[in-house]
């Protein structure tokens, strides 16, 4: 079909125009870009040119795409849109994290979170991570988690999660140089879509974020952890881990009914051996529950089977989406019991990292993302209510 052709299509099916559901190129790849370019009768060069201003210029609408035609955006415009994530508020920390909410087009919201570098090393200095959510709610139920206490919404699309860099890039002026998929949802149960996002910002002419530089973080699918492995795409992974007991580890995370703490271990054993990079497994430690002398003995026999990383994460309250079960009565174990355990496995040659808690003020630290019932927060964010 013509360009003259889509010119001339509003002339004379007015009405058939204004009823088309347009075509939302954001979260689009560059092959899929090209298809769409091509059967609009264009040539597959424009399909690079689209895709160059949608992520690496971070263009919020045709008008900005000064190097087309001015006929071809025209047709563009009314076959197609770019959609932006409409930032409602954000909320800013005393240690500068900031905490972004963002509506969706059907009026969802969902959080991310820009968390400045605390290191002091020139080489960290310029550090800055987002941590980026992967669904609306999420279906876990993880007993300790903020976010879980919602409920499931819906996944985002590639496009809803490439756009929450694109919107705080643009809104910070700052260039983000480490994602993390650590905000609301689990990533691995909406794979297609993160791993479209992550070609999408790791791609030079994309976003260009480099790939040692983005982990997904995972609750625990033995079966997407295999999945990764045997992809090519060389992405940090998390194992949210939380207990190596697996009665204990499912009262905290019912996934662990479906995938043993066993099943896990073993995946990641093989994500290991396969990309040879050491996976980190992120531990909050719960007072009296999982931080004992036998605690660390587990973790140090883990260590030998899987050379890895560990994170040790201080209990953030969620006292404010009021708990139920055992979510109510979990105590963080006090700081300096946080720092012993560290140095007990940091004997046995681990790497150990202390997470910091930055945001807490804001409810920004890790768990304690939540949009309960969403639609309201809207409104009370927006002054009607
Ligand atoms: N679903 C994914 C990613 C989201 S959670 C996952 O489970 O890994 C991101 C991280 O925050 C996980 O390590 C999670 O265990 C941790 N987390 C959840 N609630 C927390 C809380 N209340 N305090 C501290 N960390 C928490």
């Amino acid at each position: 079909m013509s360009l003259a052709f889509h010119l001339a299509l509003p002339l004379f099916f007015p009405y058939l125009v204004h009823t088309m559901t347009k075509k939302n190129l954001k979260g689009l790849n560059l092959t899929e870009l090209q298809v769409f370019v091509e059967e609009l009768g264009e040539k597959k060069y424009r399909a690079a040119q689209l895709y160059g201003w949608l992520y690496a210029k971070a263009a919020q609408s045709f008008d900005e795409m000064t190097d087309i035609s001015k006929d071809f955006r025209q047709v563009l415009s009314q076959i197609s849109c770019i959609s932006n994530l409409q930032l409602v508020t954000q909320s800013i920390s005393t240690d500068s994290t900031i905490k972004y909410l963002f509506k969706l087009n059907d009026d969802l919201a969902i959080e991310s979170v820009l968390i400045p570098s605390t290191k002091k090393s020139p080489e960290e200095e310029n550090r800055l991570t987002l941590c980026v959510s992967t669904q609306v709610g999420c279906p876990l139920d993880c007993k300790f988690c903020a976010t879980g206490t919602m409920g499931f919404m819906r996944n985002l699309t590639a496009g809803e999660i490439v756009d929450q860099v694109i919107q705080v890039q643009r809104n910070s002026q700052k260039r983000i140089t480490n994602l993390v998929y650590m905000g609301m949802g689990e990533p691995m149960l909406n794979y297609e879509n993160v791993m479209k996002s992550i070609d999408i910002i790791n791609d030079d002419h994309g976003l260009n974020i480099g790939a040692r530089h983005i982990t997904i973080s995972t609750a625990g699918y033995a079966d997407k952890i295999r999945q990764l492995a045997d992809e090519e795409r060389p992405v940090k992974l998390a194992l949210s881990l939380h207990s190596l007991d697996n009665d204990k580890r499912t009262k905290l995370m019912p996934i662990t009914k479906k995938f043993s703490v066993d099943e896990l271990i073993k995946a990641l054993e093989y994500y290991y051996h396969k990309t040879r990079r050491r996976p980190t497994f992120e531990y909050i430690l719960f007072d009296g529950f999982n931080d004992t002398a036998a605690d660390v003995r587990s973790f140090i026999k883990l260590s030998r089977r899987i050379p890895c990383k560990v994170n040790l994460i201080p209990f953030h309250s969620i006292s404010f989406m009021l708990p139920s079960s055992i979510g109510a009565s979990l105590k963080p174990t006090p700081a300096p019991r946080i720092e012993a355990f560290a140095d007990a496995l940091r004997k046995s040659d681990i790497t150990v990292m202390v997470r910091g808690s930055s945001g807490q003020d804001i409810n920004a630290a890790c768990g304690q993302l939540a949009v309960i019932e969403s639609k309201t927060k809207l409104k009370i964010a927006e002054g009607l209510l």
